[in-house]
């Protein structure tokens, strides 16, 4: 739009106006947690948040790039939003996270309507950048000026600006970041390419963090990390002959008015006595395990770069049975990795049957651009792969089943995280297992409670049941 038009009325897109942002979040729940903290930042420099994109004076997407069709998901969902410019041509438009970081200055020239890449350390810079763009659109007058900003560049310390929270209605249950990058590069995975090194946040940090977020009524944290158990292993020393991961749990577990503990996700490596004697002596951690596995066969965990013996695998969790009784382990599972054999693939199957895994989250291999894996020889046809997963699937679920029906008839302590989903005049919760309980209550008094429930039914994954009230 021409200089000209505007000197009737004022610049549509001003600081002095609180623009609206909008931001979509693609992936993991690290994702999410970026997300929330960029969103903040946003919000105490006088932004407002838009529910809508067709609301947006600022467009940002965090992107994925676990999976090809995350990033192609983004790249559409961005190249479709463009069209907003053709009515407010005073539109930013930015891609932050995964995909900004591998692909950088060349997604300016896929997308002609994108202002900003902002890689995985740049969070806390994107709000800077986002006012950069703005001020010099207002100064020019232009409001279609294109004013393109790339950082992408490696910072010590990022992992210390993902810390604050949303100021919001706060769930039960809140995400926690302790740690960013990761340094095992497994062969199927483009995080150690996106996210950097292994970089975590000092204890005491982490722990003020859980503190404020009790101020508000939060009573589960769940510890994110890529590698969450080898979390500050190059930074902070063993103690007592415990890990830094350890320390944390237990520095966490005084916090009063924390009643659970989550963490996700952990490595084999570093999966060590000390963090399953911790299952022992600290009862906030809940009854549950998310313990990526990937496969079954040692011919497999080698090519991905997994430096351990499915053996060991098994030997960790049963392990963890032992020091609690009762917990619930799921897992991830690549099916159609370069190379496996119907023999590798039955190897998993074997491994599935013998831990009995609470679930599974069973993923196709598909290959990830700029992953060793994706130049491997043996690619599998999809066909094979869709076999695989299908019938993994099945036995996931036929477990699922059979212990979710083992549980009607017991009573289970739920944490009320308020009205279900799919039928608000229900209270949906979870067990310390981390199943969904669905029963009948009241959202205002019970939800940020621990309560007792009588599982009465399952419809397979989820559970029902009725609130026991005390005496
Ligand atoms: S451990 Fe492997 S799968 Fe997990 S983030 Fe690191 S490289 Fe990726």
């Amino acid at each position: 739009m021409a200089k000209a038009d505007y000197f009737a009325r004022p610049f549509p897109l001003s600081l002095r106006l609180m623009p609206k942002v909008f931001l979509k979040t693609y992936g993991c729940q690290m994702n999410e947690r970026d997300s929330e903290q960029v969103a903040q930042m946003f919000v105490e420099r006088g932004f407002t948040l838009a529910p809508a994109a067709d609301d947006a004076d600022v467009i940002l997407l965090n992107t994925c790039s676990v999976r090809d069709q995350a990033e192609q998901k983004a790249l559409g969902t961005m190249g479709q939003m463009g069209r907003f410019r053709q009515k407010r041509p005073h539109l930013v438009y930015g891609f932050m996270g995964c995909m900004a970081q591998s692909r950088g200055a060349d997604l300016l020239k896929e997308v002609p309507h994108l202002d900003l890449v902002a890689g995985t350390q740049k969070y806390h810079r994107v709000v800077d950048h986002v006012e950069e763009i703005i001020r010099k659109k207002e100064e020019s007058q232009m409001d279609d000026l294109r004013v393109s900003i790339v950082d992408i560049e490696e910072e010590t310390e990022s992992q210390n600006t993902i810390r604050d929270h949303l100021d919001k209605d706060y769930g039960v249950s809140e995400f926690v970041s302790i740690m960013q990058g990761c340094n095992m590069k497994c062969t199927f995975c483009i995080v150690p390419y996106t996210r950097g090194e292994e970089r975590g946040r000092p204890i005491p940090e982490i722990v003020e963090e859980c503190r404020r977020l009790v101020d508000h009524g939060v009573k589960e944290v769940t510890l994110l990390g890529q590698i969450v158990n080898l979390y500050g292993r190059h930074e902070f020393p063993r103690v007592d002959d415990k890990s830094p991961f350890v320390q944390l749990l237990e520095a966490v577990h005084e916090i009063d008015g924390i009643d659970r503990i989550r963490f996700t996700s952990p490595h084999p490596i570093g999966y060590k006595d000390d963090l399953i004697e911790a299952f022992t002596y600290l009862p906030k951690l809940v009854d549950h395990v998310h313990f990526p596995m990937q496969s079954g066969s040692d011919r497999i965990l080698r090519l991905m770069h997994r430096p351990y013996k499915s053996e060991k695998f098994v030997e960790i969790c049963e392990k963890m049975k032992a020091a609690r009784p009762g917990i619930a382990i799921s897992t991830d599972i690549i099916v159609g990795f370069p190379g496996e054999t119907e023999e590798d693939y039955q190897e998993t199957k074997k491994v599935v049957e013998r831990l009995q895994f609470s679930n599974a989250f069973v993923f196709r291999y598909s290959q990830r651009k700029d992953t060793p894996a994706a130049e491997m020889e043996g690619q599998l046809t999809e066909r094979v792969k869709e076999e695989r997963n299908q019938d993994l699937l099945a036995l996931v679920n036929e477990i699922a089943v059979k212990q979710n029906t083992a549980m009607v008839g017991t009573r289970q302590e739920v944490l009320c995280e308020g009205p279900s989903r799919y039928n608000v005049e229900r209270l949906s919760g979870r067990t310390r297992t981390n199943r969904i309980v669905i029963f009948e209550g009241n959202a205002e008094r019970h939800a940020g409670q621990l309560l007792d429930v009588d599982i009465t039914e399952t419809t397979g994954h989820t559970l029902y049941g009725d609130l026991v009230i005390a005496e």
